[in-house]
């Protein structure tokens, strides 16, 4: 199912679709169109076995026009500097459309973690952090977890920063941090909140009741279990919902604790008693009202998008849906929550995380998670205006008015010299 598509392309591809319609001049599109830097490194490390292993690493800073550079460290064998540089395009256009004062930045390590130690891992990301140290800053850019990264390298990483810029505790270089660090009351659940909180007024602008609607969900991890669990919450009935092991279906109504309860214990979704397997590529085309891929990139393509029959189709994932595909759901009338809106939501409780750390003081659970409704609430809201205006579709909309938003902030400020 999934198509390879060179990411970076693909993201150039949509800034000139959405630079066409800002009547944007060749100058400007052609800053966006390319990082401000990017920077390779070499991550030496000693592996347990008492030799030396070389690996590389990259951070993409693309724009900072509004603000620091802000993006997740991925780790993964499949990490290239194309994918690295079009992920922090994206954070840009993220940052923008949530209106938080960030630019896009984005980093990784070609590795593969499954096969290194807890000490090995801890090694190569203080090397890194190393590496990349000059560049990043809390008020230069702010890195945060990705695949395969978490709360405990971003504790390495704010250590090691710290030691190295003058030994004193610097929280506010690094987001999502374990709360007993500085991390943030409501970053675990912050992605997948937001998901359904864009789900909630698409909803309203299209009025559909979400009371007993159904929806789907590629992806049970973090952003996938937990935008199960708030859209539950908000009356809707889980139907179906799959992970890296298979998928599963009940047209009733598939109890979501309960569910959690047995990917706890078994590490996959399969087997679960209160559901029917299903095939995987059913799972997208299922009759329901909603649909969440919360995995994987390139699942609904030219091949499958003809039969979604999802009236909402909310990207918890990034990059999930192809251009070919887009199109054939624009057509078809499905409202595409696009991931620089949908999963906005993690960056956005980042950003809270960072005020807190800035001003070393926490805020309540409550406190975070109203900030973040009304964010995403606020920023659902421009980007369906806009799709309503142009009439396009709220990936476009979205890539508008975050181009439109970081092209003023260029104005404004001017081209040094
Ligand atoms: P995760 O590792 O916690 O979960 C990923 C889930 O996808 C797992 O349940 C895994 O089994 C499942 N999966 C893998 N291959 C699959 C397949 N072929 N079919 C169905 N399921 C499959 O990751 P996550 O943090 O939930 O991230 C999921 C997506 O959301 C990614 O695209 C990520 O970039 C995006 N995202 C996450 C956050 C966040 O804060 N967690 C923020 C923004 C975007």
């Amino acid at each position: 199912m999934s198509e390879s598509l060179n990411p970076f392309e693909v993201a150039v591809k949509q800034l000139d679709e959405a630079a066409k319609l800002a009547n944007l001049d060749e100058g400007m599109r052609d800053i966006l169109a390319n990082p401000n830097r990017i920077l390779t490194v070499a991550v030496p490390a000693k592996m347990d076995n008492g030799g030396i292993k070389v690996f590389t690493g990259f951070r993409s800073q693309h724009n900072s026009a509004r603000g620091p550079y802000k993006g997740g460290i991925r780790y993964h064998p499949q990490v290239t500097v194309d994918e690295v540089k079009a992920l922090s395009m994206w954070m840009t256009w993220k940052c923008a459309v949530a209106n938080i004062p960030y630019g896009g930045g984005k980093g990784g390590i070609i590795c593969n973690p499954k096969e290194l130690s807890e000490s090995e891992l801890e090694r190569i990301t203080r090397r890194y952090a190393y590496a990349i140290a000059d560049i990043i800053g809390p008020l230069t850019d702010i890195p945060a977890p990705d695949v395969y990264t978490g709360g405990r390298e971003m504790g390495w990483i704010m250590d090691t920063y710290s030691a190295l810029k003058g030994n004193y505790l610097q929280p506010d270089v690094i987001t999502g941090k374990p709360v007993s660090i500085g991390g943030s009351l409501g970053r675990n659940e912050a992605t997948g909140r937001g998901v359904s909180i864009t789900v909630r007024e698409a909803a309203k602008r299209l009025g559909v009741n979400l009371k007993g609607a159904t929806v789907a969900i590629q992806g049970f991890g973090n952003a996938g279990q937990f935008a199960a669990v708030l859209l539950a919450e908000m009356g809707m009935k889980v139907i179906a919902v799959s992970d890296s092991k298979g998928s599963i279906h009940n047209p009733d109504v598939i109890d979501v604790e309960s569910l959690r309860s047995h990917k706890l214990k078994r590490g996959t979704v399969v087997g679960f008693q209160g559901a029917n397997p299903i095939d995987d590529s059913e799972l997208l085309e299922l009759d329901c009202t909603v649909l969440v891929p919360a995995a994987l990139e390139n699942q609904i393509t030219r091949s499958n998008a003809g039969r979604i029959k999802a009236r909402i189709v909310a990207e918890a994932a990034n990059g999930p849906t192809t251009p070919d595909a887009d199109d054939i759901l624009f057509r078809n009338d499905v409202l595409v929550i696009p991931d620089i809106l949908a999963n906005g939501g993690g960056v956005t409780v980042s950003y809270f995380e960072w005020l807190q750390n800035l001003r070393r003081e926490y805020w309540s659970e409550a406190e975070v998670n109203s900030r973040l409704d009304s964010n995403m609430s606020s920023a659902f809201n421009d980007v369906y205006n806009n799709h309503k205006k142009f009439s396009v579709n709220m990936r476009k909309a979205s890539t508008l008015l975050a181009i439109n938003r970081v092209v003023d902030a260029m104005k404004i400020r001017g081209l040094w010299p």
